[in-house]
């Protein structure tokens, strides 16, 4: 399932051929994903000129000249795919640029998404309005955190979870930035230190900025047809890890938090 490191290298590898190219074709080649297209999303991405690319939470953005930005989500298993040799059944978006690139939106179980958002009113669209900072944007520090959790009985595991307090965050970058940071998953939000927080904050943003290299090393293969998007591939530290050895000499351990497995070191993570 693409998290916020694949879909930031997705943004990536789309913007080097898509950002400031003229759209000279689009088709849906069905009518829906998980919802329908837009209506009017072929008229309005018809001759647009593509202004820009960006990322929010799990969200891709495409933005256009039409003072519209095209609103992706890969839901379970969608990624684009650039120049395929041949359109598959699964393409179910094609965007053709003036300079001749074909870039298909696959989606086999459509549970992805594309919207069309005015522009100047992305933070108001409802799934972005309740939004909690972005993890590698300038709103997550330790002092906003221990605001955001002040009170919070729930754990600090899924809190982190929660969109609302940090934004686009998926369960492997959590498990693995607490483990990082040293703090144990069952904790009371509310509870932890402040200094906790301040080991939490860079945690979070090195597990993603190393999720982000690792798919951006692979953005070669990204641009093939048969190429997945640059799932992060590398080892874990406590993710997946059940019964096997921390670095400490303990075992990892999983335990279950909000109907999702949570791993960790009990030695290490206090
Ligand atoms: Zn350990």
């Amino acid at each position: 399932m693409p998290e916020l490191p694949e879909v930031e290298t997705t943004v990536r590898g789309l913007a080097r051929v898509l950002d400031g190219a003229l759209i000279v074709h689009a088709e849906t080649r069905r009518r829906d994903l998980r919802r329908p297209f837009p209506v009017d999303l072929v008229q309005t991405l018809t001759r647009a000129t593509v202004t820009g690319l960006g990322r929010r939470a799990k969200y891709g953005l495409i933005h256009t000249d039409r003072e519209r930005t095209l609103v992706f989500h890969l839901g379970m298993s969608g990624r684009w795919r650039i120049d395929p040799d041949e359109l598959g059944k699964h393409d179910h978006l094609v965007l053709e640029t003036g300079s001749g690139h074909v870039l298909a939106l696959c989606d086999p179980r459509r549970f992805g998404s594309v919207d069309l958002v005015e522009s100047a009113a992305l933070d108001q669209w409802p799934p972005f309005a309740a939004l909690g900072p972005e993890p590698l944007g300038p709103g997550l520090a330790a002092q906003y955190l221990r605001a955001a959790l002040a009170g919070r009985a729930a754990s600090i595991k899924l809190m982190l979870l929660d969109q609302r307090i940090v934004a686009g965050l998926g369960n492997i970058y959590v498990c693995e930035a607490l483990f990082r940071a040293k703090i144990d998953p069952r904790k009371a939000a509310g509870l932890v230190s402040l200094p906790a927080l301040k080991r939490m904050v860079p945690a979070i943003r090195s597990v993603l900025e190393e999720a982000i290299a690792a798919g951006g090393s692979s953005l070669r293969d990204y641009a093939q047809p048969s190429g997945e998007l640059g799932y992060f591939a590398k080892q874990f530290d406590v993710y997946g890890r059940e019964g096997e050895a921390c670095r400490c000499g303990g075992a990892v351990a999983r335990i279950v938090q909000g109907g999702r497995s949570t791993w960790f070191c009990p030695e290490c993570q206090k």
